[in-house]
């Protein structure tokens, strides 16, 4: 295997998908990155504030409630 250039779908930047990676996702059964690594960061710092307010509202509520 040998390293493959991909096309990031959010910013359109290109990046490296080594063989390492390469490796480790058929392993894990994973499908091919379509997003380069600072936008998945990205994805996953958003996804975690939204779990964040997810936890933040079912407080308020009980609060409310009681
Ligand atoms: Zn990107």
């Amino acid at each position: 295997m040998t390293d493959k250039v991909f096309i990031c779908i959010q910013c359109g930047q290109e990046f490296a998908w080594t063989e390492d990676e390469q490796e480790y996702y058929i392993q894990q059964g994973l499908k091919p990155p379509l997003r380069c690594w600072l936008c998945r960061s990205a994805v996953a710092a958003a996804k975690k504030d939204k779990f964040r307010g997810q936890l933040k509202t079912p407080q308020k509520k009980d609060k409310k409630d009681s």
